[in-house]
C-alpha cells in the first residue's frame, strides 16, 4: 500500500510527538511511525516513573555540545513555561521536587497520556510496531516500515539515542544522517555511572550504598550533588553529571567536605593528634564506614601542620580514574549525534538536505539531569513542527 502524507516523523518520542503535535496543528498531514508495540516507552520509565518532564530554571549552560550556541534559538521558542501550561491545560498535578525539576505527582503515563491526546485532536496518525526498514529520496522521502510504503515531502528523525537498548534504542537516526552525507559527533553514554578501577574496587566497593554530598568536578565543570558508592562503583546525581563530561582515560576530582575544613580543629591542637581522632573529624562530614576507610587510606605521614594541610587538600580533591561507564545498558543519554553544524538552530532542518530534520536526542545536544533533556525534546520538537 502507498501512503501519502507531508511529513514522516521517524519515532513516537517525546521529540517526534510534540513535532507531530505542532505540525498537525497547522493542518500538516502527519503520520508517526514507532517500532514499539505503545509511544513514549522512554517517557513511561523517565523520572522513577513520574516523569522529570522539564527544569524550571533551563538555561543553554545546561546543555553540552560541539557547539554551546545552537539550543539557544529552540529554547527561545518553547520555554518550560509552555510546556508547564500544556501540563495544567490536562489538569495533570505536578511538583517541584528540588534545583527546578519538575515531576508528575501521579505517573509518567499522565504526560504520554497528554500527548496522545494532542495527537488525535490534531490529526495526527501514529503507527506502532513499524520498525523503519529504508528510506529513499526521489523526488520525495520514501520511507518503508514494516512492509507499507509512506511517502512525503519532510521527514524528520526523532529515534533518540543509543541509550537503553533494551527498550529500543536504535542507531537507525545516525544511519539516515550518515545515508545523506551529514557529519555525526561520535556517540557516547551520558548520564551514567563510573565503574571502579581495580585497586578502588577493592578499597571501597564493599561500602556499597553509601552516600556522600561532594562536588565533583572534571574538564571545568563542577557539580554539588549527592554521590552513591555502588558494587561496581559511583553512581548519585553528581557523578552522573560529570560523567557527561568525562573521557575514557580522564581523572574526575571530588570534593568530600564541601565549604567545610575537615581538620581545623586538630591542627588548632597539637595535642591528641593522631588516627582514631581524625577518623572522628571526618566522621562529621562523612559516612562513619566512608571516613573510617578514606582516612585509613590517606593516613598523613606524619601530624605536622603541614601534613594536615595537606591531607585537607586532598580532602577536596581526592581523585578517582575511573575503569569506565556503564556504557548504553545504564545511560540516561546519549551525548553527541547529529552535528549541529548541519543543522538550523531555528528550523532543524538541515542545511543540505531539504525537508531533513533532526530533533531530540539524536542530535548533538545533550542536557544535564534534572528535566532539561526532555525540554530539549519538547523545544526542538516544537521548533521543527512550526516549520514544516
Ligand atoms: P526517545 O524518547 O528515545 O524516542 C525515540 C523513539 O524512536 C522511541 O519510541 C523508539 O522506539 C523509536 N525508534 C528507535 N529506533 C527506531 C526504528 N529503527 N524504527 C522505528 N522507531 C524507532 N530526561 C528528562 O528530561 N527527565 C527525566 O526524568 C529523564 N529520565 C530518564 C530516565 C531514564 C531511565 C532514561 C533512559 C532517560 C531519561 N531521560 C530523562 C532522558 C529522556 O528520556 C530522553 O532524552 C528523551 O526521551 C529523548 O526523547 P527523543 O524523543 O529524542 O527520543
Amino acid at each position: 500500500s502507498q501512503l501519502h502524507y507531508d511529513v514522516i516523523i521517524l519515532g513516537a518520542g517525546a521529540a517526534g510527538l510534540m513535532c507531530a503535535i505542532e505540525a498537525g496543528k497547522r493542518e500538516r498531514r502527519v503520520v508517526v511511525l514507532d517500532r514499539a508495540e505503545k509511544i513514549g516507552k522512554k517517557i513511561l520509565i523517565s523520572g522513577g516513573g513520574r516523569c522529570n518532564f522539564t527544569n524550571l530554571h533551563t538555561t543553554p549552560a545546561n546543555f553540552l555540545s560541539e557547539n554551546p550556541h545552537f539550543c539557544k534559538s529552540a529554547l527561545a521558542r518553547y520555554t518550560p513555561s509552555d510546556f508547564i501550561a500544556l501540563v495544567e491545560k490536562h489538569n495533570i498535578p505536578y511538583h517541584e521536587k528540588t534545583l527546578g525539576q519538575l515531576f508528575c505527582d501521579r505517573s509518567a503515563r499522565d504526560i504520554v497520556h497528554l500527548l496522545e491526546t494532542e495527537c488525535t485532536a490534531a490529526g495526527v496518525r501514529i503507527v506502532t510496531n513499524s520498525l523503519v526498514q529504508e528510506v529513499r529520496r526521489a523526488d520525495e522521502f520514501i520511507v518503508i516500515a514494516d512492509s507499507a510504503e509512506y511517502r512525503a515531502p519532510a521527514l524528520v528523525v526523532a529515534t533518540g539515542g543509543l541509550s537503553i537498548p533494551k527498550i529500543g534504542a536504535t542507531s537507525l537516526g545516525y544511519d539516515i544522517a550518515r545515508q545523506f552525507g551529514l557529519n555525526i559527533i561520535e556517540p557516547s553514554p551520558a548520564l551514567v555511572p563510573f565503574t571502579f578501577n581495580d585497586e578502588d574496587s577493592a578499597t571501597y566497593s564493599d561500602l556499597t550504598g553509601l552516600s556522600a554530598d561532594v562536588i565533583a568536578s572534571c574538564n571545568g565543570a563542577h557539580f554539588r550533588e549527592k554521590m552513591l558508592i555502588t558494587h561496581r562503583g559511583l553512581s548519585g546525581p553528581s557523578i552522573l553529571q560529570i560523567s557527561s563530561y568525562w573521557r575514557s582515560g580522564e581523572t574526575i576530582t571530588l570534593d568530600l567536605a564541601p565549604a567545610q575544613d575537615v581538620t581545623s580543629a586538630l591542627r588548632a591542637h597539637p595535642a591528641g593528634r593522631n588516627e582514631s581522632s581524625l577518623k572522628s573529624e571526618f566522621r562529621k562530614v562523612l559516612a562513619q564506614r566512608l571516613a573510617d576507610r578514606w582516612v585509613e587510606r590517606h593516613l598523613p605521614k606524619s601530624w605536622t601542620n603541614h601534613a594536615l594541610e595537606d591531607l585537607e587538600r586532598q580532602a577536596h580533591a581526592w581523585k578517582i580514574v575511573p575503569a569506565g561507564t556503564e556504557g548504553f545498558e545504564k545511560a540516561e543519554v546519549t551525548a553527541g549525534g547529529v552535528d549541529t553544524n548541519e543543522l538550523s538552530a531555528k528550523t532543524m532542518e538541515s542545511r543540505k538536505v531539504a525537508g531533513l530534520y533532526f530533533i531530540g536526542e539524536v542530535v548533538d545536544v545533550t542536557g544535564h539531569l534534572g528535566g532539561f533533556n526532555f525540554q530539549w525534546a519538547w523545544a526542538s520538537g516544537y521548533s521543527a513542527g512550526q516549520a514544516i
